[in-house]
């Protein structure tokens, strides 16, 4: 637009609309993206300021702290019970076997671990030869976690095998009888299923992951 051009403009439009300006980039588009802008920085810096956490003897073992992957802004919170050898060596959850197995779920019910889910783990450090975290380790590293959840504020989480499901919701039952169940967790709802390296063990328990991530696809899509 040359200038006598854009000056017809605005009188036509301060004529029409009068002098205020209108944009239909809104206020409250606006404080979105701030809020989402902070809310990656506020996370970066958590992540910072615990990454090199020696709370408990995991954190002389490990080859990095893991702390989670995703989208800070996330609606769906993924817990796994801890990161494995392949997670250790490059300090991102769910990069292995049963990580790829979780990729193909989630695109099954049309998410993606880049878009609206945030991955991560009871425990931030592997436990040596993959065994189950101890409780002490477990008591140490869940105040990350919890702080986590408060920072991302999902509108589900959903723990994936029994150590996750029965850390967050606070009973030693069997994982068949955590299914099936909304349970909360600070007041999120919380659901439980099995652990995708479960799935690889015995791929008939495949059917139901699958009705229970179709719950959480529905769930958010209501
Ligand atoms: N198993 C988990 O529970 N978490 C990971 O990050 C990888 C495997």
């Amino acid at each position: 637009m040359d200038i006598p051009v854009t000056k017809r403009f605005i009188k036509q439009y301060i004529e029409l609309f009068g002098k205020e300006i209108y944009s239909n980039y809104s206020e409250k588009q606006n404080n979105i993206l701030v809020d989402s802008i902070s809310t990656d920085k506020i996370l970066l810096n958590y992540k910072l300021s615990i990454e090199n956490c020696r709370e408990c003897n995991l954190g002389n073992s490990r080859n990095n702290f893991v702390f989670g992957s995703g989208d800070p802004n996330a609606d769906l919170l993924l817990v796994g019970e801890g990161p494995g050898e392949n997670e250790d060596l490059i300090g991102e959850p769910f990069v292995g076997r049963a990580g790829k197995l979780l990729d193909k779920i989630l695109r099954a019910i049309g998410y993606n671990r880049a878009d609206k889910v945030f991955i991560t783990n009871i425990v931030k450090c592997r436990p040596p030869d993959n065994r189950d975290p101890l409780p002490s380790e477990v008591g140490e590293c869940s105040p990350y976690l919890i702080q986590q959840i408060n920072l991302i504020k999902p509108k589900i989480i959903v723990a994936l095998g029994k150590i996750a499901g029965k850390t967050l919701i606070k009973k030693d039952i069997m994982l068949k009888e955590m299914r099936n169940n909304t349970h909360e967790f600070n007041s999120i709802p919380l659901r439980v299923t099995y652990h995708p390296a479960a799935l690889l063990r015995d791929p008939l328990l495949k059917k139901d992951v699958w009705e229970d991530f179709k719950y959480v696809r529905d769930f958010l899509s209501s």
